[in-house]
């Protein structure tokens, strides 16, 4: 008899663990394991703010995928998904196709726009490895430029963040941080950088502890950063974007324009069909997308809800990864056709934003904590991801260790 083929599409944080956990898990003979993946390299989304502003270079923040599988166990393809056939059961890849009778989405997200005119043309974001080197290149070469021109355009100085939720917030940090060196490096006057939050809810990260969020915006606003709360982009232009606050409008130039105001599902889920909600999928309790159960799917194309608040659970790595543990076991289970399967419930330790390279605000295990306490526990929280996936050897290899 012909082994069952478990096809995983995604080597992100949930990707990684459901493959890392059942290749432990299941014999050679047991199943033919497939993995795809557009880059031959994972990288750590979470670490993305980093690589954007500069402050840590892009090769930091990835490692290659054979040397973290079992390349005896899993067969890795590198190769973009294209669509999913979910009736003939099979992966359409820009280069090829694999069938599978047990398939795991772990896609990860793409940027929620709602519409809004001229992002996808000329904003930024922060998403991969691609996207995080040009914006870095794209703010230092604005620098660069400023000095050669006869007539100074300011506008080259001004850097634009839509959104003030995690990812906005820790990449104004980290621009906190890479502002000073590159007006030095270029011998730019500070007072001429004008760095912009835009955030439309009435206040910075919404639904977080207020008394945090109150440290992250003084302690931005000392580094450098104007916030514009209760503002909405409207649209983005060619050198600016449109704002709007109580029906008044406001044009703002910036030839940096970064939008990190929400994410969704990965296209490919919604494309395939699946019942979903801003690309995400309600899925069961053991994490199969409903009516298809020879489809998992997890991390940031997933929709869990929190029933104690009766609205999803926000998307994120901690989750992506607890639920790589479970679908690895569901898996075994489903392919052994002997067992019980696991049903998924989020162990949420905790959050914490980092503001930089010493600072950070988070509640863990109920504890709130600010400055390098909170900093130090970011670091905690990185280094574990990588021992998760890649044990201690990973950790060595790619930890942070600058702790305070
Ligand atoms: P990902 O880890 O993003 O992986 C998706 C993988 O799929 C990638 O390797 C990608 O290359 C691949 N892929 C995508 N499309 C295709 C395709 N068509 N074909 C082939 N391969 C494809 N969460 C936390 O818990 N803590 C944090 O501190 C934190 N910080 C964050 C900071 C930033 C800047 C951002 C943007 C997010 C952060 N998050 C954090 C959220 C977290 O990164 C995501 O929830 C998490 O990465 C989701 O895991 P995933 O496995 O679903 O997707
Ligand atoms: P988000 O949805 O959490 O925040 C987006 C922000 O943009 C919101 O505050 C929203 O009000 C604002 N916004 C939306 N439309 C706007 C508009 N037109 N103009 C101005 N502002 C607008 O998205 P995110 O920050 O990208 O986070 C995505 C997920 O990743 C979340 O689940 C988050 O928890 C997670 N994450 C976690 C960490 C961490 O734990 N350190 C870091 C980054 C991201």
């Amino acid at each position: 008899v012909r082994k069952p083929r478990v096809v995983v599409l995604g080597a992100g944080y949930g990707g990684l663990i459901t493959v890392t956990r059942l290749q432990k898990q299941i014999g050679v003979d047991e199943a033919e394991i497939t993995l795809v993946n557009k880059n031959d390299y994972h990288y750590e989304t979470t670490w993305l703010h980093e690589a954007s502003a500069g402050t840590l270079h892009h090769d930091r923040a990835r490692y290659q995928i054979k040397d973290i599988i079992d390349n005896n166990r899993v067969k890795f393809v590198k190769d973009t998904v294209v669509s999913i056939d979910k009736e003939a059961k099979k992966v359409v890849l820009e280069n090829g196709e694999v069938e599978y009778d047990y398939l795991v989405i772990s896609l990860g997200a793409h940027p929620e726009t709602f519409g809004i005119q001229g992002l996808k043309e000329f904003a930024f974001g922060i998403t991969s490895i691609d996207s995080a080197r040009q914006l870095r290149e794209h703010i230092e070469y604005q620098f660069a430029t400023y000095n050669m021109e006869a007539e100074k355009k300011d506008e080259r100085l001004t850097i634009v963040v839509g959104g003030a939720g995690f990812t906005g917030i820790e990449f104004l940090g980290e621009l906190g941080n890479r502002v000073p060196e590159l007006c030095k490096e270029y011998d730019i006057d500070f007072k001429k950088v004008r760095i912009i939050c835009v955030e439309a809810a009435p206040t910075a990260l919404p639904g977080f502890d207020p008394e945090l969020v109150d440290y992250a915006v003084n302690h931005l606003q000392k580094k450098g950063v104007e916030f514009r709360i209760g503002t909405a982009i409207k649209e983005c232009i060619e050198g600016g974007i449109i704002v709007a606050k109580d029906d008044q409008m406001e044009t703002i130039k910036a030839e940096t324009v970064v939008w990190a105001a929400g994410v969704r599902g990965n296209s490919v889920v919604e494309e395939a069909g699946f019942e979903n909600m801003r690309g995400r999928v309600k899925v069961d309790g053991y994490l199969r997308a409903p009516g298809h159960d020879d489809v998992f799917i997890i991390g940031d194309c997933a929709l869990i809800i929190n029933e104690e608040i009766n609205r999803p659970y926000p998307p994120t790595a901690q989750i992506a990864m607890q639920q790589g543990e479970v679908c690895a076991k569901n898996l075994a289970v489903a392919i052994r056709e002997r067992g019980e399967m696991g049903t998924f419930t989020p162990d949420i330790k905790g959050s914490v934003a980092s503001l930089g390279e010493n600072d950070a605000v988070g509640v863990v295990f109920g504890k709130k904590l600010v400055g390098t306490k909170a900093s130090f526990m970011k670091k905690v929280i990185d280094n574990r991801a990588l021992l998760m996936v890649g044990g201690p050897t990973l950790v060595l290899k790619k930890g942070k260790f600058n702790l305070l």
